[in-house]
């Protein structure tokens, strides 16, 4: 980099009494110095020197300063070397020559025999440009920093919007805007959608009993419990409270209802630990499936309370479920209707 080595020259010269010259005069401005005799051994040099300041003599044999500074050009667009500001000496007078070395690539070009203070001076200008261009670049760099951690923290929140803090489930906002496209496309493929909504049997009485934190802790297992038992597809929230909801896309009611039953078997299988207090766990719930009477996303919601509703009313830890032909029943594992091939994936 320019701050890191920013003395640096490379000279190329077929003429020794040239390089010499340069070289002393050179050195007693300040600088560092490498000198070649020939374009193709000063490459490996350039290379190295990455960034910084190349005077080359235009006229050599082999491969002469107008191919050399091309050829750096092209390691430039390699990013084998960063940036090279590259200066031509020349014997030959003359505007077109002039042009043909700027247009060939070259930052500068000065006629021989130079004037030293001149070939100083414009070497001081190149020093400036690639400072500048240095800078440019950091900046560059920094600026792309502030983009990614930008998307980073843009995806956070976004994240952070969908989510509930205590559970980590999808929060009520964005269930019902999941609810719509899912709706949608069922709506579009003909293909079944149910839901479950669940809810903590007497939740008022383990927050009284064990305490807040307690029942913080019961609502993140049972958070656990349904994730557990939801296939890949379905959409688990939390609905609000003590309230949670599964959208099950592609699932029959009887299917669904099959799921609520493992929540509900395995919330209340053996007592939730809460810091060393065993607090006994309960939940019913209601499952529905679309049907000619749902016609709407929020009607499917509104079927699954009610089912969850009649569970209440019916003593509790149990999952009651609308299919389109009944107006309810208590789910019974043991006499579950079959599976429609529906839920193959499941
Ligand atoms: P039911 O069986 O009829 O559902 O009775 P319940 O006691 O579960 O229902 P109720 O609606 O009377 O009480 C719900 C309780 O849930 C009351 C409220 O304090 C508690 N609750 C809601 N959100 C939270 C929460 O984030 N943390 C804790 N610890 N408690 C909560
Ligand atoms: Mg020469
Ligand atoms: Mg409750
Ligand atoms: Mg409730």
């Amino acid at each position: 980099m320019v701050d890191e080595r920013p003395n640096r020259v490379v000279v190329i010269d077929d003429d020794q009494a040239t390089i010499r010259l340069l070289k002393r005069q050179l050195e007693a401005a300040g600088y560092e110095v490498a000198t070649f005799a020939d374009a193709r051994s000063s490459m490996e040099s350039i290379i190295e020197l990455g960034t910084g300041i190349v005077i080359s003599d235009w006229e050599m044999p082999d491969m002469n300063g107008l191919e050399l500074c091309e050829a750096v050009r092209g390691l430039e667009q390699m990013q084998a070397v960063q940036q090279i500001y590259f200066i031509l000496l020349t014997a030959q007078s003359g505007k077109d020559h002039v042009i043909q070395g700027l247009d060939g690539g070259a930052n500068d070009i000065l006629a021989k025999p130079y004037h030293q203070g001149e070939l100083l001076a414009r070497i001081k200008v190149g020093e400036r440009m690639l400072r500048l261009q240095d800078e440019l670049l950091q900046r560059n760099v920094e600026v792309q920093k502030a983009n990614a951690q930008m998307a980073l923290l843009a995806r956070r929140l976004d994240e952070q919007a969908k989510t509930d803090a205590l559970t980590g489930l999808s929060n009520r906002r964005f269930l019902f805007q999941r609810l719509a496209n899912i709706w949608k496309q069922t709506r579009q493929s003909e293909s079944p959608l149910s839901c479950i909504m669940l809810d903590i049997d007497h939740f008022k009485k383990v927050n009284d009993t064990y305490g807040h934190a307690a029942g913080d802790h019961v609502l993140r297992k049972v958070s656990t419990l349904i994730r557990q038992a939801a296939r890949r597809p379905d959409l688990c929230g939390r609905f609000g409270g003590e309230e949670f909801a599964v959208l099950c896309p592609g699932m029959n009611a009887s299917a669904a209802a099959q799921v609520a039953e493992q929540i509900r078997v395995a919330v209340s299988a053996e007592p939730i630990d809460c810091d060393g207090m065993q607090v006994p766990v309960t939940i019913s719930s209601g499952t529905a499936e679309i049907c000619d009477r749902i016609t709407e996303a929020e009607e499917l919601i509104k079927a699954a309370d009610t089912m969850l509703y009649a569970a209440k009313t019916n003593g509790r830890n149990c999952v009651w479920v609308l299919s389109a032909g009944s107006e309810g029943v208590q789910f019974d594992p043991h006499n579950a209707p079959e599976l429609s091939s529906s839920v193959a994936g499941a």
